[in-house]
């Protein structure tokens, strides 16, 4: 079965855990460095990029996650902290995507906004996107796979193993996203139900 651990040391945890569960993957929470041990994948949920950042390093998970081992998919402050570069920010982050992020990027009129985004690499039509102070990407390095973008704003890409989107996909009842992830990054398909 595939094991997959979801950072908790801050941001929006539980939710990760119920749509992962119900994918059939096995879930654990991830505080400590040790808990990376045997994981096939690890999610780097939304929350407060500056404080996920400190407590990552300071755990000792960031060293880990930084040997590029691990599938990583980010969502919201996940994202950001998958970029190598912030725009305008100096925090810490892991940096394994060749990617720069803008951080609550889309602006006060549009703190918190729902939107659906086409993503051409997932069947079954447009997916429905809940966005909550969040960033976007503003360029991507050559290797950078983009997935979906909002008013011509990136929001979802790949590089590799590490997948990042803006939004929350564990805040709706469509799981494709978090499929996509345990399917094609993880590669765990046979191992899947
Ligand atoms: N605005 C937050 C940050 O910059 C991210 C918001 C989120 O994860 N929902 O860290």
């Amino acid at each position: 079965m595939t094991q997959i651990g979801i950072a908790a040391v801050q941001g929006a945890v539980r939710e990760h855990e119920r749509v992962l569960a119900a994918l059939g993957a096995r879930t654990s929470l991830v505080r400590r460095k040790e808990d990376l041990d045997g994981l096939d994948g690890l999610v780097l949920p939304g929350g407060e990029s500056t404080a996920i950042g400190m407590l990552l390093e300071e755990y000792g998970i960031a060293d880990v996650l930084r040997k590029g081992e691990i599938p990583v998919f980010g969502t919201c402050a996940g994202m950001i902290l998958l970029a190598k570069e912030i725009e305008e920010s100096s925090q810490p982050r892991l940096g394994l995507m060749d990617i720069t992020v803008r951080r609550n990027a889309f602006g006060r009129q549009r703190e918190s906004f729902e939107e659906e985004i086409s993503v051409p690499a997932i069947q079954g039509g447009p997916l429905h996107a809940v966005f909550i102070r969040a960033p976007y990407v503003t360029s991507v390095g050559r290797d950078v796979e983009v997935l979906g973008t909002v008013d011509g704003k990136i929001v979802l890409c790949r590089q590799g193993r590490m997948l990042a989107g803006s939004f929350h996909p564990e805040l709706t009842d469509d799981r494709r996203l978090h499929r996509y992830f345990l399917e094609e990054v993880v590669g765990e398909r046979a191992r899947l139900a």
